[in-house]
């Protein structure tokens, strides 16, 4: 029997920065370029201010729906913030800004929990040190900017990254996904959220200057089609845009979400589920183990599939279904690699499998 869910995937640019924080583009430039790159969600996340919830206000500009979010940002622990009408002050104690964050119903994310900084870019580090706060809904587990400048080690590598945006972005980093799988077993532990996995563009399109030539890091354009967030409605937008919301906050909220590496395919159309012959639970979902339990999930292009439980690899497969008893409870999440390269794909949030 197929029970594979009924939703409807909608493509989110989250973590953008405009000129109301230290982006270089208006917020209207910013959504043009959106529109042209197929972004149906923008989530602006400017430093500690929704001005772009006034001017020019969240709703729809053609085909993108603007929603206006936060990244709460004190010297350390950078904290994306969505939902929120009222936003935390970012000189209050960390475990503060994330629990008033929850108590004013938004969500938030970890942001670059694993940022190295750069010396040749001039940049300090932005690493997670509050290593053992909990309360938050989740981690940016693919950061586009942070990763990308890991690849910047002096002129010569500069210059191959200013070339090419995806330089060495060919898989998360692994010390984000095991971060993710750590919070995720943790999580199962405890019987409670925190681990829902997202990806950022952290876009700023910062401009650079060298002797006569001044470019930007990068335009937006060019950061739309890099990591992207896809979320998975239990129904289409309505254009209404409470209710639209609403829609997607459930989505982000209960993981069913995935990250997408939109420079290796934009195709929509992934369904990731458990089952048994009664009864099936989608992506994100908490789920009581039975040895007649199957995970099962369908791409819309063939892929090298990898199972992973509590962040070990237990099964590949290859082509467009994954369909995999699961022999025991624990934490079980995908991942779809695409080409000869294998390059990572699609990191869909996981299923929650809890002993009986
Ligand atoms: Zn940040
Ligand atoms: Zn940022």
């Amino acid at each position: 029997m197929n029970k594979s869910p009924v939703w409807f995937e909608y493509s989110m640019a989250v973590h953008v920065h405009s000129r109301y924080s230290d982006g270089s583009g208006t917020v209207s430039a910013i959504l043009r370029d959106a529109q042209a790159n197929h972004v149906d969600i923008l989530m602006l996340t400017d430093h500690d201010t929704r001005q772009g919830a006034q001017d020019p206000g969240e709703g729809y500009f053609g085909r993108t729906l603007l929603l206006v979010g936060a990244e709460i940002t004190p010297p350390q622990n950078h904290l994306l913030v969505m939902f929120a009408d009222k936003l935390a002050n970012p000189e209050e104690r960390w475990a503060e800004i994330v629990s008033q964050v929850s108590s004013l119903g938004g969500l938030s994310f970890v942001a670059h929990p694993n940022d190295r900084g750069n010396p040749t870019l001039r940049l300090p580090s932005y690493r997670w040190s509050e290593r053992e706060t909990r309360g938050f809904t989740g981690v940016e587990i693919w950061n586009h900017f942070s990763h990308w400048s890991d690849g910047v080690k002096g002129i010569a590598s500069g210059l191959r990254s200013l070339w090419n945006p995806v330089r060495g972005l060919d898989h998360p980093r692994p010390e984000d996904l095991q971060l993710w799988d750590q919070l995720a077993q943790e999580s199962l532990a405890i019987g409670k959220p925190g681990a829902i996995g997202i990806g950022g563009v952290d876009a700023h399109a910062a401009p650079v200057g060298w002797r006569q030539l001044s470019f930007k890091v990068f335009p937006y354009r060019v950061s739309f089609r890099t990591i992207r967030t896809q979320v998975y409605l239990t129904e289409p937008l309505t254009r209404d845009l409470d209710r639209d919301r609403e829609l997607i906050k459930d989505a982000l909220g209960s993981g069913r979400c995935a990250v997408m590496a939109y420079h290796v395919g934009s195709e929509k159309g992934f369904r990731l589920w458990a089952e048994t012959p009664e009864k099936s639970w989608a992506m994100g979902a908490r789920v009581t183990w039975t040895e007649r339990l199957r995970l099962k999930a369908t791409s819309p292009v063939p892929t090298t599939w990898r199972l992973l439980r509590n962040g070990n690899l237990v099964a590949t497969a290859s082509g467009h279904l994954l369909d995999q008893a699961l022999g025991a409870p624990g934490v079980y999440r995908v991942e779809l690699l695409r080409g000869p390269r294998k390059l990572g794909w699609l990191y869909p949030n996981p299923i929650y499998v809890v002993g009986i």
